[in-house]
């Protein structure tokens, strides 16, 4: 049995192969082609979706976690596709380097991470993606592709964010920054002040994002510039009291009273904005990126026009106010510059990323729906990775270069040997998902 992170995804793999080079990943995609099973790689089961699912053949490739090559003057790095996010940061940081835009945790492989177009926030920097300069794949057949900017950029553009579903992907090649530093200011906004003046904020700091707790009128914003100081790094005891104490148990524990007591959600919320401070962080830059996340929830996060962005929150707590939704986490607002990958959910667009999310075992379900139809009116893009109700359907026309993504997978993986029931739903059915039900 595979769970995700969240632990409300699962499924029963026929078999599970873990190959740890490139020849023992060609090998268990022959093995699993010859027996008419599906392949999915699954990797760190972050993703809150059923992406990693599969009755087929999973494939864990953790173990492929090597940098092949480092070019420090053009700052290129090849690396294993398996490689964690949190231990590919420190050994570019051991070499003068840094990826230049993480998201909010760094648990993810670097493979799980491109498939779903995973971000941080910054508008004048794209999501993980744009930082790949070239790709190598093992494709349905067992072939080695590869794919880059230069050569074959069409290919490059679909499997930067491929959803899994064109291959496994074995290598990838970055574009990463010379090492930096990052000071970070967290502090308290009344929200009308922290909505009004958005452009604002957000042009001023190389990363800004800002968490709206429902039921309050505060935002906790979140404004994070580079900086020339040496890194700080917090003590020991600073460092458990804030990131174990504060953002994870006293976090957890307000969570279980309110799963507990629903109606007193309102009241906590308000109770914990009038206690919300100010801190800053002086450090490296990727351990200012990631935090640690103990307390487990599922997640509906949306990319919109950045123009939209103050007023779909408006109408986000709008919505749980009239609907009576009970929210204890806060709402996490985040900004993206537009990018080219066929499926990124900002391509072509600077983007409003708008997240939502829901302690485990709570309902979820109508409070997600609400906002999704929000999300809708913006022509919302879903983070591929986070719940969502779309359909290939109604995705198709949401991105421009759709056709372009499905020609790509005809030609990588012309009988859907990488297909599972997710990608079924989202990009249209692929043939071959019927061998692996009959396989198992
Ligand atoms: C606590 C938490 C915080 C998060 N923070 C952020 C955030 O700040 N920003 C953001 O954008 N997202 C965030 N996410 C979502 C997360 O980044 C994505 O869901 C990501 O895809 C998870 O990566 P993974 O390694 O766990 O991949 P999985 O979830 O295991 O897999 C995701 C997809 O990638 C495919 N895949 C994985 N490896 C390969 C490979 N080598 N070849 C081909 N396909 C492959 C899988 O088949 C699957 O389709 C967060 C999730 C959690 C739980």
């Amino acid at each position: 049995m595979w769970r995700n992170w969240a632990g409300d995804q699962q499924c029963v793999p026929a078999t599970v192969e873990r190959p740890a080079s490139l020849e023992e990943l060609r090998g268990a995609i022959g093995r699993a082609s010859a027996a008419g099973r599906t392949v999915r790689v699954a990797a760190s089961g972050h993703s809150f979706t059923d992406i990693a699912c599969t009755d087929g053949q999973m494939l864990r490739i953790e173990a492929m976690d090597r940098l092949l090559d480092v070019d420090r003057p053009t700052g290129l790095v090849k690396v294993e596709a398996g490689i964690g996010l949190g231990r590919l940061s420190q050994e570019l940081d051991r070499r003068g380097l840094a990826l230049e835009n993480m998201g909010d945790i760094d648990e993810q492989t670097l493979g799980g991470a491109l498939s779903t177009a995973t971000h941080g926030t910054g508008v004048r920097l794209g999501n993980l993606s744009a930082q790949v300069e070239a790709m190598e794949l093992v494709l349905a057949d067992g072939s080695l592709l590869e794919c880059s900017r230069s050569s074959d950029e069409d290919t490059l553009r679909a499997a930067r964010v491929g959803l899994g579903a064109l291959g496994a992907i074995a290598t990838v090649t970055l574009r990463c920054v010379p090492a930096f530093t990052l000071d970070r200011l967290d502090h308290p906004l009344p929200l009308a002040e922290a909505l009004e003046r958005l452009d604002e904020l957000v042009d001023r700091n190389d990363h800004f994002e800002f968490y709206s707790l429902p039921h309050s009128e505060i935002a906790l914003v979140r404004e994070t510039r580079r900086s020339d100081d040496p890194p700080r790094p917090r003590g020991r005891a600073r460092e458990y009291l804030e990131q174990v104490l504060l953002e994870n148990r006293l976090v957890g524990l307000m969570a279980r009273i309110g799963r507990r007591f629903p109606s007193q959600i309102p009241r906590l919320n308000r109770l914990v904005s009038r206690l919300v401070g100010s801190s800053r962080k002086v450090d490296r830059s990727y351990r200012v990126f990631a935090s640690k996340r103990q307390v487990r929830f599922t997640e509906m996060e949306y990319g919109i026009p950045r123009a939209a962005a103050a007023e779909a929150v408006r109408r986000v707590l709008d919505v749980i106010d009239q609907r009576g939704f009970a929210v204890g986490f806060p709402i996490e607002v985040r900004f993206v510059a537009g990018d080219d990958a066929y499926l990124s959910p900002s391509y072509e667009r600077e983007t409003c990323y708008i997240a939502v999310h829901m302690y485990r075992r709570m309902e979820w379900y109508p409070y997600f729906r609400a906002v999704e139809t929000i999300m809708d009116s913006y022509d919302g893009r879903p983070h591929w990775g986070k719940r969502h109700f779309q359909s290939a359907a109604t995705l198709a026309p949401r991105y421009p270069e759709w056709e372009r993504f499905q020609a790509v997978r005809r030609r990588l993986d012309p009988d859907g040997l990488f297909a599972n029931e997710y990608t079924d739903r989202v990009l249209g059915y692929a043939p071959a998902h019927e061998r692996s039900a009959a396989a198992v």
